[in-house]
């Protein structure tokens, strides 16, 4: 059958890279074909809708509800593939509607790809449909939120009475259906308030951003041209919302180029008791760093495959695949850790921990990638030291192959599995636990060669409960994560949620 299509013309990044340089205005926007992969009983929908994602329009000064302003035209009759035709005015109510919907549907594909998480997220709240609001209001903001199942998007008039819509970012986009995806996979970090957890919700959310601006080959370009094939510095990856950063001073009235910078040096006792947005900066540092690396180490292997490796022509080419490779690395990285992430409060060392673990379970043989970003958490002060972010893999925890099926299937079988493992996954004799719906994942793991990829399946559970340290402390929601190879059933990962650091315990004795 025919997978539902929906032709649609998307901003690259916001109004500020057309803004800064004239000449980048025929970059300013690209076509792209939105799929439903084996969409049965899908189909795009005026709105743009479709079945886990649609627009609702509001008038943006009475707040009055509109009809759907975009229409999905077929492209004959009663035919599924069509388009949202671009109307030729980038900020008609259309065209604001069209372009939400169509990153957010990017993100979300991108998001749970054979490349990143390998199956469909549920979405943290009842109902399939996750609504996205273009135009919520005036306010200088946008958000996620679980209550009213919906991305919103609100616009505002700049001190060069431009009016700015923020559904027009690519990035702002990105980050709000980034939270959205990521309160689907880890719901207990949305409902956690401590600075660390809070902080982990951005930092995702502003790398989904940067994978997002990655998974653009005319983006990509461009940002080698004018960086000379550096992604040292500022550029449209490492500078989130340029155009909204542009329009509203940072705090003290200070003039800035972006709402956040990922390209920076800062620790975690730099930003101590700054907001979550600011203290993300950590994290979502260290990832920069992480991607920036992988594409040097690819740049220079490609480099030395090349006859002539000074000649402009032949560099230019080695960094776009280098760095078309460097986001398949990274997004493979920094997504599949999020499925390792355990329930309850997270710092950034059990970000560090459930990432490591996660490239581990499918790469146990190299190991340099996880080295180095072990060493950049110790870097930027998150933990003391490399040994901080290990996880075990316990024999304990194996189970037959067979009975995988019925440890996903039976919550029977998966509690009497968690009860029986207690000491292991340090679970006091008396408390009780919530053992979480399992999840049976496939991710692709090599290159692709002749259309066939190496696939990795594996089961995860996860299982969470209220650590009681005492009668003077409140209970603090925390959990584990295992992850067993449908290959053999053996044990993958045990990752649990806010471990004290080794290194310290061994410090005090
Ligand atoms: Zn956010």
């Amino acid at each position: 059958m025919t997978d539902p299509l929906a032709k649609v013309h998307l901003l690259i990044q916001d109004g500020a890279l057309t803004a800064a340089d004239q000449a980048g205005a025929e970059l300013a926007r690209e076509t792209r074909n939105l799929e439903i992969r084996d969409g049965q009983n899908d189909r795009f929908a005026d709105g743009p809708a479709c079945r886990r994602l649609a627009v609702v329009d509001f008038d943006p000064r009475t707040g009055e509800p509109l009809p759907p302003p975009a229409r999905f035209v077929p492209s004959k009759p009663g035919s599924v593939r069509g388009a949202f035709p671009d109307d030729g005015d980038p900020s008609s109510a259309a065209s604001i509607a069209v372009n939400a919907f169509g990153i957010a549907f990017r993100t979300i594909q991108m998001f749970e790809g054979a490349e990143a998480l390998g199956r469909q997220v549920r979405w943290a709240f009842d109902g399939e449909q996750l609504l996205v609001v273009p135009r919520a209001g005036e306010w200088e903001n946008s958000f996620y939120e679980r209550a009213t199942r919906s991305l919103q998007f609100f616009w505002f008039e700049s001190t060069a009475k431009k009016i700015i819509y923020l559904a027009l970012s690519r990035d702002i986009v990105a980050h709000e259906c980034g939270h959205a995806l990521l309160d689907a996979v880890v719901p207990s970090l949305y409902d956690c308030s401590t600075a660390q957890s809070l902080a982990i919700h951005e930092a995702f959310a502003d790398l989904i951003a940067v994978l997002m601006a990655l998974d653009s080959a005319i983006l990509r370009t461009e940002v080698l041209k004018r960086s000379k094939n550096d992604l040292d510095g500022s550029n449209a990856f490492s500078s989130i919302a340029e155009e909204f950063g542009r329009s509203v001073p940072g705090p003290g009235g200070l003039a800035r180029t972006e709402l956040r910078a990922l390209s920076n040096t800062s620790t975690l006792p730099d930003l101590a008791g700054a907001r979550p947005h600011v203290l993300s900066t950590v994290l979502s540092g260290i990832f920069y760093d992480t991607l920036r690396s992988i594409f040097i180490t690819r740049f220079y292997a490609e480099l030395e495959k090349s006859a002539d490796p000074g000649d402009t022509k032949i560099r230019d080419q080695a960094a776009n695949k280098a760095l078309g490779t460097a986001q398949i690395i990274f997004r493979r990285l920094l997504l599949r850790g999020i499925d390792y992430l355990p329930p309850g409060e997270l710092s950034f060392a059990d970000v560090g921990r459930a990432i490591t673990a996660a490239d581990r379970a499918v790469y146990p043989d190299s190991r340099t990638l996880r080295d180095e970003l072990a060493q950049r958490f110790v870097d930027r002060k998150v933990v003391p030291d490399v040994t901080d972010l290990e996880s075990d893999r316990p024999h304990s925890l194996e189970l037959a192959p067979e009975r995988l099926a019925e440890l996903r299937d039976s919550d029977w079988a998966a509690y009497q599995y968690v009860e029986q493992h207690r000491d292991v996954l340090e679970i006091s004799r008396s408390l009780p636990f919530t053992v979480l719906p399992r999840v049976d994942s496939t991710k692709a793991t090599g290159v692709e060669s002749d259309g066939q990829r190496a696939m990795h399946r594996e089961l995860i559970l996860k299982v969470s409960w209220n650590r009681d340290d005492g009668p003077s402390t409140r209970p603090v929601p925390t959990g584990a994560t295992v992850s067993l190879s449908w290959q053999d059933g053996s044990c993958l990962a045990l990752v649990r949620g806010g471990r004290s650091l080794k290194s310290e315990v061994n410090h005090h004795g």
